[in-house]
């Protein structure tokens, strides 16, 4: 009987040290049910682990929302075994698989070990790491691999960061810092943290190539820039940003009488991999005052590569990073970091409540990561990092990512063999963008069309899965290779699909084209 975890409160009220709610906690007295319950959970994943042969079952919106609509949520299943059955059917059977080989879509990574291990560990003990009083040791691990990740990037002895829950929060961070930091610097003092944003706001101006994240405007639009702030500058023939055509915008904004406030870098496009000039951008900024913010949220894990970690070289001149461990250093969702060179910078996210970081903690020098913080209840999502790290070192992750570099450019060396698949680019990092292109193909919207549902058939059928993407209006696949277990024999087998899919397609495209120009005569 006390094997069965769902009694695990009544044995716990029978020892009479607990009161008798039907509601099993995290508590001494239920340490046993804790460790049971975790087993189970555990054995179910490696059920499924060991049983996943594709990394989708295709399954349609459609047929899945029945089974999730008609669980009555006010009927509890009162077994903790109970539960986790009807989980494999609503949500494991069919999850999509990142750990798949054949997974290779989007910026998702299979993730490390030590940093599964760690979640667990981390939602057991429930640690937030806003202050001191709530966390501890977590503080000091957090504030280590902060730490560690400035010198990394090479950002100086007076660099501080703080980890967010993704690329999206620390693009943000980074233009509030360079937004904020201008008005003190070059409107007398200006603070907008207090006073909101000054009249000349409107004239502020934000410079990233056409090829950053979408994330940039995001961050301007609730910045209170708006969308309009966004200049998108030039790409060159290799998807980075083009130094000239950002002179050049720059140049022409002072012309107009605006504000140049931010370049924003990309280390590593979200489509193609592209690593922006980043010497070159940082002299341009140098000459102009202007702040300089290194997107690395894809390109991060060169930080600790053995082979490529030159790609990202000017990165230290960044007055902020934003680094995402959980794409390329293998980490759990969610786990990113934002750094920047001048801690005083980080002041403007400060606030001091009298109930939770007062003045005075500060002054007494707690270390409080609030301070540093747009949140406030915060994961320690630095623990997943810490125990990859202290596993393994930078090493392991780092010659886990060359492996990934390694294996795209070896996959797009063959691709380029093909006569009817056609790559745009050579893989910077590790992201390969292609399509079908059969040989009496021409630019257009049957083409196009091909290409758009080449990628819908694999996705229904869910034997691989791969991304798409659209260049100057033409629709690409992409391949992001994040896995180092993703073969030739795998890639081959794709595009073996892609093909056969393509030829039945563009054939049918065509034949319904004929048709519907015979048909309008
Ligand atoms: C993924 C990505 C982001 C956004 O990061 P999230 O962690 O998804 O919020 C920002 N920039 C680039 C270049 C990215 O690839």
């Amino acid at each position: 009987m006390q094997n069965d975890p769902s009694l695990a409160f009544s044995w716990c009220a029978e020892s009479g040290l607990s009161a008798l709610t039907p509601l099993p906690m995290f508590r001494s007295c239920l340490a046993e049910s804790y460790q049971q319950r975790t087993h189970e959970a555990v054995s179910l994943v490696k059920r499924h682990l060991e049983s996943v042969s594709q990394p989708f079952s295709g399954v349609t919106p459609a047929e899945l929302s029945p089974e999730v609509r008609d669980i009555d949520l006010s009927q509890p299943l009162a077994s903790s075994s109970d539960v986790l059955d009807e989980l494999s059917r609503v949500y494991l059977r069919d999850a999509v698989y990142f750990h798949h080989p054949r997974y290779v879509a989007h910026l998702n990574c299979p993730v490390a070990l030590p940093a599964v291990t760690a979640e667990t560990i981390q939602a057991a003990i429930n640690t937030s790491v806003d202050t001191w009083d709530q966390s501890a040791g977590a503080t000091l691990i957090e504030q280590k691999l902060v730490d560690w990740t400035i010198g990394r990037i090479g950002l100086g002895e007076n660099a501080d960061g703080i980890f967010t829950s993704g690329g999206t929060q620390s693009n943000l961070m980074g233009m509030l810092l360079a937004r904020d930091n201008y008005a003190l610097r070059y409107l007398g003092g200006y603070s907008i943290k207090e006073k909101g944003l000054p009249a000349c706001a409107h004239r502020f101006r934000i410079f990233t190539s056409e090829y950053s994240h979408f994330s940039v405007c995001k961050a301007a639009a609730m910045l209170g820039l708006g969308y309009d702030s966004v200049v998108p500058v030039a790409g060159d023939s290799a998807f980075r940003m083009d130094v000239k055509a950002l002179s050049e915008a720059i140049h022409d904004a002072q012309m107009q009488d605006l504000i140049p406030l931010a370049v924003v870098a990309t280390a590593g496009t979200t489509d193609f991999g592209s690593v922006d000039p980043l010497p070159a951008i940082a002299e341009i900024c140098e000459q102009n005052h202007i702040w300089m913010h290194v997107d690395a949220a894809y390109g991060c894990g060169l930080l600790v590569s053995q082979k490529y970690n030159s790609l990202i070289g000017g990165i230290e001149f960044a007055d902020s990073v934003t680094v995402d461990f959980h794409k390329s250093f293998f980490q759990p969702v969610a786990c990113s970091g934002f750094f920047a060179r001048d801690k005083s910078h980080l002041n403007v996210v400060t606030h001091h409540a009298d109930y939770l970081n007062p003045l005075s903690a500060a002054q007494e020098g707690t270390p409080d990561l609030v301070n540093k913080s747009i949140q406030t209840t915060r994961r320690f999502d630095a623990l997943k990092l810490w125990m990859t790290l202290r596993e393994v070192g930078a090493e392991g992750i780092g010659k886990e990512f060359d492996a990934v570099i390694d294996s795209a450019r070896a996959f797009h060396r063959w691709m380029e063999t093909l006569e009817d698949v056609e790559c745009l680019h050579e893989p910077s990092i590790s992201a390969i963008v292609f399509r079908y292109l059969p040989a009496n193909a021409t630019e257009g919207d049957t083409l196009n069309e091909c290409n758009r549902q080449i990628r819908k058939a694999l996705f229904s059928g869910g034997a691989a899965l791969i991304a798409g993407t659209k260049v100057k209006g033409a629709q690409y696949l992409k391949f992001t290779v994040l896995n180092s277990e993703t073969s030739m024999e795998d890639i081959q087998y794709i595009i073996g699909q892609i093909r056969t899919i393509g030829a039945g397609l563009w054939e049918r495209l065509n034949a319904a084209d004929v048709n519907s120009v015979e048909s309008s005569k």
